[in-house]
């Protein structure tokens, strides 16, 4: 059970459910139309048939005339049929916009995702709130679904069985019986009496059940989250992971899958949440139930006492004990509803404390020049920087100029920061200290996306979509045919191309498409800087571009690489330092710092240097 500092109070829990119907209402309205105008015909139309059934049971007991019998069935009849039909439509408008509340949900935190500062998307408590809150949406539709789906229904339900009810038993309360011996019938304490024990068990009973589901919804919550966690992880390990499934067939790691998916029973039978319900939630859910039947049996009682004693007709005792039982269940179902709305809050906290994740990093508005002749200076001035929740200097002062037009080769050992100083130039995080400048101007002051504009990049890690090969070069749905299949070439896809039938239409992967192509990493990797090349942006960076490929396919890229990279200004990471002898210059990079820069003769040179450690390093190789 939740300690007493992390619960919520009940004006924090009450302002938290109305920002989600608030949230939901901004998104689709439809939400909340089709589930008012579904539930109150739902739960009128009880009403109607009780209404008529009393009238005909009336007419039965008393004049039994044919005509008005006859008229009263029809009614019921033409009633109840209409009602059904247009509650039947209502449920299926009501269904089908709730259908698309699990993908609306998930939109909206993929957006939050992409547009929140990039370190955040990295930081491990905002992917632990991520996960809580879809873990509480995929364990029982808690959060901002439980208001869409059953807090806003409920609600609805029970104000429209509450008004039905008083309108059908206000007669039950003022029809008098005559003078007699159960006259105390007519007393106005008689009303009292009976209005009390029906709030007291309205109230007492939705207590109990609140009560009793808080030993699962927060004292099993953690088992059941950690088990969906294992069970998305594992479970899906071997069917939807691609990436993993071949080493799990080849490490028989199958044994894992099915062993923790299933040590991983939450509700199993020493389970804490079968303990529960053998203990105090199984004893509180019963004794809910059995509260909620003591005020039908009075109900009864007054009901048929006042109707014996001759205050109405027999057809009159159906629809006071249908109204009035209708009546307390609508009032148990507005507190029990309570009792959702506060447990809710403790998941919707955590929805809007991800939402409303404050984004500091891309604010910058200052538009970048368009230029022509590429004349973009990128400078590093001193930055340093350490990854989020690290104590290591990834970067430590590290200052270069990117002369325009220039080949940077960057080398170093694993580790030294070579990616990092691409992931700052790129804007995915920002110095701790120093400035980087574009054209002697802090790069933070620049529109984020048209800062980026005058970027390509590959990235070591670089990944390639389920879409058809010239959208995956343009990055977009709408592409220019011939560019496309230029740069393609120009990556030395262009042999490959030629065998595909569709060209480039041909789908990448079989997601979508049985006759999709699986493209090697060598293949993949001339993809995406095919990517790199459409864009045609005035500074190219390529992380490690030719580490899948063959050694033919890479001579043929740097044989090709003045004409790939034309006048634009070029950053290459590389390992393998024989490809930075067709770079100008070089920089090597050490344990986060710069420790040498110059052409690779005047690198070379320096015996002590790093730079000479890794040549001959390499070198050793090829000379034995
Ligand atoms: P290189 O590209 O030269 O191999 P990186 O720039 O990837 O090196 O890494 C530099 C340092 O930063 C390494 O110590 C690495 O462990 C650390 N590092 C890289 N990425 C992260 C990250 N996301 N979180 C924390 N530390 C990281």
């Amino acid at each position: 059970m939740k300690d007493k500092k992390d619960q919520i109070s009940a004006k924090e829990a009450w302002a938290l459910n109305k920002k989600a119907i608030a949230y939901w209402w901004n998104i689709d309205r439809r939400i909340f139309i089709s589930t008012a105008a579904c539930n109150i015909i739902k739960a009128i139309s009880p009403y109607i048939t009780i209404y008529f059934s009393a009238q005909l049971i009336g007419e039965i007991a008393g004049q039994h005339r044919p005509q008005e019998l006859v008229r009263i069935a029809a009614i019921v009849l033409i009633a109840t049929a209409i009602m059904g039909l247009i509650s039947a439509a209502l449920q299926r408008w009501k269904n089908a916009v709730h259908e698309s509340i699990f993908y609306i949900n998930r939109k909206q935190q993929l957006d939050k995702m992409l547009s929140m500062d990039f370190c955040d998307t990295d930081d491990m408590d905002v992917q632990n709130l991520l996960r809580h809150i879809q873990e509480g949406d995929n364990w029982s539709g808690w959060g901002t679904t439980r208001v869409s789906g059953k807090i806003f229904s409920d609600v609805i339900t029970a104000v429209t069985k509450i008004i039905g009810a008083v309108a059908l038993s206000v007669t039950l309360f003022t029809s008098q019986v005559p003078q007699g011996n159960m006259d105390f019938l007519n007393s106005p304490w008689m009303v009292v009496l009976i209005l009390g024990i029906m709030m007291a068990t309205a109230i007492i009973s939705p207590m109990l059940q609140v009560k009793g589901e808080r030993y699962f919804t927060e004292g099993c919550a953690d088992e059941v989250k950690r088990s969906n966690r294992i069970f998305c992880c594992y479970g899906h390990m071997a069917i939807d992971d691609k990436s993993r499934s071949e080493d799990v067939r080849m490490y028989t790691q199958e044994v894992f899958c099915i062993e923790k998916s299933n040590a991983n029973a939450w509700a199993g039978k020493d389970s804490k949440i079968s303990r529960y319900a053998r203990g105090p939630m199984g004893f509180l859910l019963g004794l809910a139930v059995a509260v909620s039947r003591i005020f039908t049996g009075v109900a009864y009682l007054f009901v048929c006492l006042k109707a014996w004693a001759g205050a109405f007709g027999v057809g009159y005792v159906t629809q006071y004990i249908s109204a009035i039982t209708s009546l307390s269940s609508g009032v148990s179902l507005l507190l029990s509803t309570w009792g959702m709305i506060r447990t809710n809050a403790i998941y919707l906290k955590d929805t809007f404390a991800f939402f409303e994740l404050p984004n500091k990093m891309y604010q910058g508005s200052l538009t970048v020049e368009k230029r022509s002749d590429r004349n973009y200076q990128v400078e590093f001035r001193n930055v340093s920087f350490q990854y989020p929740g690290s104590q290591q200097w990834a970067l430590r002062n590290v200052s270069m100029k990117f002369t325009i037009g220039e080949r940077l080769a960057v080398v170093g050992q694993n580790g030294s920061g070579k990616t990092t100083m691409i992931k700052l130039l790129c804007r995915l995080y920002d110095p701790a200290e120093g400035e980087i400048l574009l054209n002697g101007i802090n790069i933070r002051k620049y529109n984020y996306k048209e800062y980026m504009s005058i970027f390509s990049v590959v990235f070591q890690d670089f990944q390639l979509l389920s879409l058809p090969l010239g959208q995956n070069v343009a990055a977009a749905g709408q592409y220019d045919n011939g560019w496309a299949r230029q740069c393609l070439e120009e990556a030395g896809f262009g042999p490959r191309l030629a065998t595909m039938p569709q060209g480039l239409e041909t789908c990448l992967f079989k997601d979508f498409d049985n006759k999709g192509v699986a493209v090697s990493g060598g293949e993949a990797q001339k993809i995406a800087i095919a990517r790199a090349l459409y864009k045609n942006a005035p500074f190219i960076v390529l992380d490690e571009p030719t580490a899948a490929l063959d050694p033919i396919a890479e001579a043929e890229i740097y044989a090709k690489f003045n004409t790939l990279i034309q006048d634009r200004t070029a950053v290459y990471i590389s390992h393998r330092l024989s490809s930075c002898r067709f770079c100008d210059r070089i920089a090597v990079f050490h344990e986060g710092s710069v420790v040498q820069f110059g052409t690779h003769e005047e690198l070379l040179a320096d015996k002590n240097g790093q730079y000479n450690q890794l040549w001959n390093a390499q070198a050793q190789y090829y000379v034995s």
